[in-house]
């Protein structure tokens, strides 16, 4: 546990990557690795393409690998006529138990705005998982010194149809549009004070006990020198891994890297 209390949370963002036999042996080498190392100390995600998720589930019950299951998205209904969508449901009957909302991809590239984040929130607490709900500035909002801005609307749009005990478990991923993929994370003292932005905004809507449950992941180009930086912070609960997270070995030292900070 941290001095805050919050158990943090190092999740792994697949993206589009792995077919589901890939998948099958990085879970598998994960178990190895991950069973060596400390991370009882942490919660740990993977999140696989939906067409990976069975086989993730297979292998982390029957083998033992200490991660929980997560998926990238979900429908905002349960279920209906829309192609080509996975609801909820679908996600909660193969265990999984993480499901990231509102990510930038998918609010630059296809056209999630904040209504749609926010229906999914709701869709994924009806069915008993845990969101974590991407938030983050562009380059430009940066520039223009509109972070906090930002922020806070973003913020008000998510939160706007919860109970508080449901922010309270809720994760929010602190995901700076500029640093994805661009092999250059925020300086901790960037991310905190984002963090503390988020966490500050979330007491004005829920109040305090709500805030001081929610975990706030940082997440944009982690790589293993970076993350017991970052999660060193004070509002910093965990870590958010795109591409560092393909690699079972390098996920691993992330892993380490936040349990590193666990006194
Ligand atoms: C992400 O897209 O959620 C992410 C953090 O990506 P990367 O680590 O590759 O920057």
């Amino acid at each position: 546990m941290t001095a805050s209390g919050r158990r943090p949370l190092v999740s792994g963002n697949w993206k589009m990557h792995k077919d589901h036999l890939e998948t099958i042996h990085t879970c598998s080498e994960l178990g190895l690795r991950l069973g060596r190392g400390a991370v009882g100390a942490v919660d740990v995600s993977i999140h696989p393409p939906f067409t990976d998720l069975r086989s993730a589930q297979s292998v982390i019950e029957a083998e033992g690998v200490p991660v929980s299951l997560g998926a990238q998205n979900c429908a905002t209904a349960d279920s209906g006529a829309f192609t080509g969508e996975v609801s909820a449901v679908m996600l909660a009957r193969l265990r999984v138990e993480y499901v990231i909302v509102g990510h930038s991809e998918r609010r630059t590239m296809f056209g999630e705005d904040d209504e749609v984040v926010a229906a999914k929130l709701q869709a994924v607490f009806r069915n008993g998982m845990v969101p974590i709900c991407c938030v983050g500035e562009h380059a430009d909002e940066r520039d223009a010194g509109r972070t906090t801005e930002r922020l806070q609307a973003q913020i008000t749009q998510a939160l706007g149809r919860l109970a508080p005990g449901e922010v309270a478990r809720m994760v929010i991923a602190y995901e700076p549009v500029w640093a994805i993929g661009s092999g250059q994370p925020a300086t901790p003292e960037d991310a905190q004070e984002a963090a503390a932005t988020i966490r500050g905004r979330v007491t004005e809507l829920a109040g305090a006990a709500a805030a001081s449950g929610v975990r706030i992941l940082y997440g944009g180009s982690v790589g293993p020198d970076s993350a017991s930086p970052l999660v060193s912070m004070p509002d910093v609960d965990g870590l958010l891994v795109g591409g560092a997270s393909l690699d079972p070995g390098t996920f691993t030292e992330i892993v380490g890297g936040a349990a590193a900070t666990v006194r």
